[in-house]
């Protein structure tokens, strides 16, 4: 919901933090009968006024390596890094038995006073506003709506846009997701699963604040609505493997280029890093590596053997988990077929508790991918811009009215 990285903080209703004069990453501390904890404020519409609210799971004390603060020396790491226990944890706050001040609810809530410090600790949040301003990102229907969209059967005018390129032919396959907005609930459960099949690095929390994450699936927040009866949208975001991709003609030396499989790809011993995929890619899902990311013992052992491990000024991003489609080529070829739905999984969909997310071949009609991009919900990211992505997304449902008009944004 607020999107901050590496951190913990306490949410502040808007009125509060107005009254308090607080700016986000104002340090303010939280004094209950029990204990007190300092955290950066994070000023938020969505709370009620009177509360605030700490996540559990930060500023842990149990021993570990990492939890306590470095990892001591051994042959193969002889300068350890530290890894800092972020934050502060509300447990702290809390009493152990039931609190009557607090309507008798043990380890959930507790009165607090709260107490701005002086001090500042900017929190990392690499998604700068949650107000789509009207560009569609994440789009809604009214389940009425849905239905009649439904039963007249409308086609999406997906891809209709023209194009001065040709067509593109894709002899066997043609490989797409499509993601449904409507059953995403934004757990981020895809984007662990990708960061560990195809070995990418954490980057921690500066380069974070930097814009320099390095994730090749994001989850984005898209809010609308009033602050009193919001609606929120959550946006799987990866390559969108485009058939007219920007990002290709702008390389020098050819290392994004077009498989006939549609897939975007990237060479990485071709690439020189001069980021001009990344600067004409309208969904910035491009991450380049601006360090040798270590996997220090025992993490390297994490690694899959089947993705290379990027260097420093190598350009990267969502494959579609190729070597998967290549390992199930194999076996299909083997059984003397093409490759069907059920085959393979990408992590992502592999991973996703709700199903929102499906891969498959978009040239079999017959794939569930392929009748999922034709749904009366579907549609493309940013389809104005003609990119004819392989992805589609499909619409949120809202049950019941539609969200009221928008507030005046929710920027940053
Ligand atoms: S795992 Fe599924 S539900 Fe969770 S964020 Fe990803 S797409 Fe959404």
């Amino acid at each position: 919901m607020t999107q901050v990285a590496w951190d913990a903080w306490v949410e502040v209703p808007t009125e509060t933090a107005a009254k308090l004069g607080l700016r986000r990453g104002d340090l303010v501390k939280l004094t209950s009968p029990h204990g007190s904890i300092e955290l950066p404020a994070y000023p938020y519409e969505l709370i009620h006024p009177g509360s605030v609210a700490v996540q559990m799971g930060q500023g842990h004390r149990f021993p570990g390596a990492y939890a306590t603060g470095a990892r001591p020396a051994d042959a193969t790491n002889p300068k350890p890094a530290t890894f800092l226990n972020v934050g502060a944890s509300p447990v702290e706050l809390l009493g152990g038995a039931a609190d009557p001040a607090s309507g008798g609810l043990p380890y959930l809530a507790v009165k607090v006073a709260l107490a701005r410090t002086g001090g500042r600790r900017p929190l990392a949040v690499p998604q700068a506003t949650f107000d789509q301003d009207d560009r569609g990102v994440a789009e809604y229907v009214s389940l009425a709506a849905a239905k009649e969209l439904e039963l007249r059967g409308r086609v999406p005018e997906q891809a209709s846009h023209p194009s001065m390129y040709p067509p593109v032919r894709y002899p066997e396959y043609r490989w797409g997701m499509s993601v449904d907005v409507d059953l995403c609930t934004g757990c981020s459960a895809c984007v662990v699963a990708c960061q560990s099949e195809n070995n990418v690095p954490v980057v921690g929390r500066e380069q974070v604040a930097y814009g320099r994450a390095q994730q090749w699936l994001r989850i984005e927040r898209w809010q609308e609505g009033t602050a009193t009866r919001p609606l929120n949208m959550f946006l799987a975001m990866f390559c969108q493997h485009c058939e007219v991709a920007p990002c290709e003609p702008v390389c020098p030396v050819y290392a994004a280029y077009h498989t006939k499989e549609g897939l975007n790809a990237q060479v990485y011993n071709r690439c020189v890093g001069t980021r001009y995929c990344g600067n004409n890619c309208p969904y910035h899902v491009r991450r380049f590596n601006w360090w040798n990311y270590q996997w220090v013992t025992p993490l390297d052992v994490q690694l899959n053997p089947d993705v290379t491990v990027r260097q420093l000024g190598v350009m990267e991003k969502c494959t579609m988990c190729l070597q998967r489609i290549v390992a199930a080529k194999a076996l299909a070829r083997d059984a003397g077929r093409q490759v069907k739905d059920g085959d393979m999984q990408t992590a992502c969909q592999q991973t996703c508790p709700t199903r929102a997310i499906t891969f498959g071949n978009l040239k079999d009609g017959a794939a569930q991918v392929s009748k999922l991009s034709r749904s009366p919900r579907s549609y493309h990211v940013l389809e104005e811009l003609g990119t004819r992505p392989a992805v589609t997304y499909l619409k949120k449902v809202t049950r019941g009215a539609e969200p009221a008009g928008k507030e005046k944004g929710h920027k940053a």
